[in-house]
């Protein structure tokens, strides 16, 4: 069995940490938000770093290289998987994981010639910036309970209601929503609809929520007779469901999580290895640590092949997205236990190892259990798809 990559592949990756080498201000690589962070954008500056560093990516076509060759990819979702993995690695801003991860292959699956001929651009180029509005208050994951409606006036569909938890809301440039048109459809997902969403449109209204470590990444996020162009439908009136499972495949699929468990884990070996001996319980949860990350990089690659060959991967990518994430909150639970007293330290604190980042890191590897669809959730898709369990 040869796992190796190919040579072109292997450019790539080299390709990939040298322009990250080159491009990375030196004042940002000291204080590197991590990828959930620079997606959600809590930090002006920080944000504005995102947005010009997706734009370099974008000039160098990395934006869209898993995209099919006539819409200006190189249709090798291994590539587009190297680059994240690379850059959530050395915490490098620019990935839009609603654009690039989600909005992106669900348009070149579901929308029409005209939807992708309009966002697909603006997503290559790392111009257009989007957010994800699913989760309401009273349904996450029940999802398909959701009341926000969408009704027909015209050539419009009015929206109102009110999304949660939207992360980059208050950023973003465009939103895709998911709406009830029918509120009498039997089973209740029959009735759902899928619009991509302009955020300047009037009647939206955004108000933040301030996560377990104090940033402000998501927001909740009212609509009042917001009025979408029938063109923004995608899929077909009371056929959001079907589109909706697909972003959440891709969602699940799109996050790296070996990049980011990896760069916590390898951060706090740098530190044990320049520090006092540290007990051995702990010297040996590292290494139990290790392998869990090579076990998360293997189940992700089996996810990326499957997207690579044009299959969509369903319990595989919870599998990635559960495995990953939970090891990246042991990691962190780790790298705070490894730093001893200092671990609680925050930044502004000079006696703060890491850049005092480690206890926002822990606090926030524990939201990751709970978006894109909870581990409960995730357990679900894979004992009921997975191994034809009964519900
Ligand atoms: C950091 C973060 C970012 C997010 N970003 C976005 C975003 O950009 N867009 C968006 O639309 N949403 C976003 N979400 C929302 C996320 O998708 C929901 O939190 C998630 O779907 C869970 O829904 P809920 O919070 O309503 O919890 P609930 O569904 O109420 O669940 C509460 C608990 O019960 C468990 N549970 C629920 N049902 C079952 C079951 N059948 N069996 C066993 N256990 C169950 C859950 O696992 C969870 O532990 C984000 C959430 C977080 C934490």
């Amino acid at each position: 069995m040869d796992f190796a990559f190919t040579p072109e592949e292997e450019a790539f990756r080299k390709e990939v940490r040298e322009f990250v080498d080159r491009e990375f201000p030196p004042k940002w690589r000291e204080h590197a938000l991590d990828f959930f962070s620079n997606a959600g954008g809590p930090y002006d500056e920080q944000w504005s770093l995102h947005r010009a560093m997706a734009k370099k990516l974008g000039a160098k076509g990395w934006l869209s290289l898993a995209w099919p060759k006539e819409y200006g990819g190189r249709n090798s979702m291994l590539l587009q998987h190297i680059l994240a993995e690379e850059l959530s690695y050395y915490r490098f801003p620019g990935l839009d994981p609603f654009g690039v991860g989600m909005l992106a292959p669900m348009l070149l699956k579901s929308g029409n010639e005209e939807q992708k001929k309009r966002h697909l651009p603006g997503i290559a180029k790392g111009e257009t910036m989007w957010c994800e509005f699913l989760s309401e208050r009273d349904a996450g994951s029940d999802l398909a309970s959701l009341q926000t409606r969408a009704v027909e006036d015209g050539d419009y569909f009015v929206i109102n209601g009110q999304k949660c938890w939207t992360t980059a809301a208050h950023r973003a440039d465009w939103g895709f929503i998911i709406a009830r048109t029918d509120p009498e459809a039997v089973p209740n997902y029959r009735g759902l609809s899928f619009f991509l969403l302009d955020m300047k449109t009037p009647g939206i209204s955004i108000i933040p929520i301030a996560n377990m470590a104090g940033e402000s990444e998501f927001n909740e996020v009212f609509f009042d007779n917001v009025r979408v162009p029938k063109e923004n439908l995608v899929g077909g009136k009371n056929r959001g469901w079907f589109v909706v499972m697909g972003v959440l495949d891709f969602e699940r699929s799109c996050i790296p999580a070996y990049g980011i468990a990896r760069r916590n884990l390898d951060d706090a070996l740098e530190y044990a290895r320049k520090t006092k001996p540290i007990a051995s319980a702990l010297r040996n949860r590292l290494a139990e640590l290790i392998v869990e990350c090579e076990i998360t990089r293997l189940v992700h690659y089996r996810a990326i092949w499957m997207l690579d060959k044009g299959l969509i991967p369903n319990y595989e990518a919870a599998m990635t997205k559960v495995y990953g994430l939970e090891v990246n909150q042991r990691v962190t639970a780790t790298v705070c236990q490894v730093l001893g007293h200092y671990g609680v330290l925050t930044e502004g604190s000079k006696w703060a190892p890491l850049d005092g980042q480690a206890p926002s890191r822990y606090l926030r590897s524990i939201g990751n259990t709970l978006e894109a669809g909870s581990s409960e959730v995730d357990r679900i898709v894979i004992a009921q798809r997975g191994l034809g369990l009964p519900r």
